[in-house]
């Protein structure tokens, strides 16, 4: 009955490692798939990471029972205030929830199949371009996909005015997807001015943001700067959904650690547990959180439970140590922020070799753009020419990752560019 199952296209992303494999040239260079490598061209794992591991293994405590449906209870508080700040409103008064999913695509998932349960709008904007992999997790999730101007080709900079049109369009209460900071593929993020543009007309239309957290503290270096769009949409009080991955922050990539957290806003309730002073400078707008979470969660565990039971154990064990304890979480922001420099540095590398060869066009949004990728402008003909005659191997959308890249293969880079545009 299975012989006549039909062969499924290719994933356009993984599908480039995959004809990277099987090219035998010594020359080839994968800048394809998003994940970091050193400067030798090897991946790698965090010393903080083995170290935690070390500390799991040596723990008779630490064993391999089942987690409950919504994962370790230690990582899910840790990792909502890695997020939003441990001062965050949203913590302090109990205005969340947080499940540990399986990396930032099941949380996506997870998230958008809460919402097509329990929400009243099913449509969800994405931005264009976006991660090709959104799409199919909302589909899948039960979600009506639309898209929002995002990009605009001829600045290679954000399309705030189309941005803004059309979430202006879209029908009141509809889920919009932000990506929290370094935007894939484009590397194009708003300003603080302009995600405080974007704030005020989410809440005056009424429209849920959903946030992909899945490169914090890989942008910028700092956890707290790229933190900084979530924060402020948290601030207001309001509700928002956010999914985090750990894959690139702390090289977990296999290891599928993960969390999506939901927030609402205050309900008209007294909570007595609250301090006076607090409840007082909040003029009574005091939850009755517990109330609401416990009700939350009963439903994500509706979610989550026919769908893989629970969460892995061993890479938000890891995560848990390394936040938890002030030494790990110091050397752990050190690797990070080292791993981020070296991106920043290879953007800097690469626009002075096109420099150097005087390669046609402006090349300012290789320093410009932010985070792992660069959107480098170039069409699938010119990708393919490069693939063809260079052996390095991009998406179809001119997308190269920067953490692919070393100063050994910036020239090779630089000189298929230039060939490719020069033609
Ligand atoms: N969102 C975005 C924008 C991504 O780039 C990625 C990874 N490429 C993910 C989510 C999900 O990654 P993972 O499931 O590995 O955490």
């Amino acid at each position: 009955v299975f012989a006549n199952v039909v062969q499924a296209p290719e994933d356009p992303i993984l599908g480039v490692t995959v004809a990277y494999n099987k090219d035998p040239s010594p020359a080839k260079l994968n800048l394809g798939v998003g994940a970091y490598r050193t400067e030798e061209g090897k991946p790698i794992v965090l010393n903080v990471v083995r170290k935690a591991e070390q500390l799991l293994v040596n723990d008779p405590s630490h064993l391999k029972e089942y987690l409950p449906i919504l994962g370790l209870a230690d990582f899910n508080k840790l990792t909502a205030k890695l997020i939003l700040g441990a001062d965050s409103p949203a913590v302090l008064e109990n205005r969340i929830a947080t499940a540990q999913c399986l990396s930032g695509t099941g949380s996506l998932r997870v998230g958008s199949e809460f919402l097509a349960r329990h929400y009243h709008q099913h449509t969800i904007y994405i931005p264009q371009p976006t991660w090709g992999n959104h799409p199919k997790v909302f589909t899948s999730g039960g979600l009506n996909v639309k898209s929002y101007r995002y990009y605009d080709p001829t600045t290679r900079g954000l399309d705030l005015q189309g941005l803004l049109e059309d979430l202006n369009a879209a029908d009141a209460g509809s889920v919009v997807l932000f990506h929290a900071c370094a935007h894939n593929p484009t590397g194009v993020d708003p300003t603080p001015e302009q995600w405080e543009q974007i704030r005020q007309l989410v809440r005056s239309k009424g429209l849920l943001p959903f946030f992909d957290s899945a490169y914090q503290g890989f942008a910028s270096g700092s956890l707290d700067e790229d933190a900084q769009s979530v924060r402020m949409f948290v601030a207001d009080g309001g509700e928002c959904f956010i999914a985090q991955s750990y894959a690139k922050n702390m090289g977990l990539y296999g290891e599928r650690v993960g969390a999506l957290s939901i927030i609402w806003i205050f309900t008209w309730f007294f909570k007595p547990a609250l301090d006076w002073k607090y409840w007082f400078r909040h003029e009574k707008k005091v939850c009755k959180a517990a109330d609401v979470a416990s009700r939350v969660e009963s439903q994500l565990k509706l979610v989550v439970r026919p769908m893989y039971s629970n969460p892995p154990i061993h890479g938000a064990s890891i995560v848990a140590k390394v936040l938890k304890d002030k030494d790990l979480y110091d050397e752990w922001t050190a690797e990070l922020k080292g791993m981020a420099d070296r991106i920043i540095s290879m953007r800097q590398q690469l626009f002075d070799a096109l420099t150097a060869r005087g390669t046609p066009g402006d090349w300012s949004h290789i320093i410009k753009q932010i985070g792992m990728f660069t959107f480098t402008g170039l069409n699938a003909e010119q990708v393919s020419f490069m693939r063809n005659e260079y052996h390095i191997y991009m998406t179809s959308d001119g997308r190269i990752s920067m953490a692919g890249l070393s100063s050994r293969t910036v020239p090779h880079l630089a000189d298929a560019i230039h060939a490719a545009v020069t033609r």
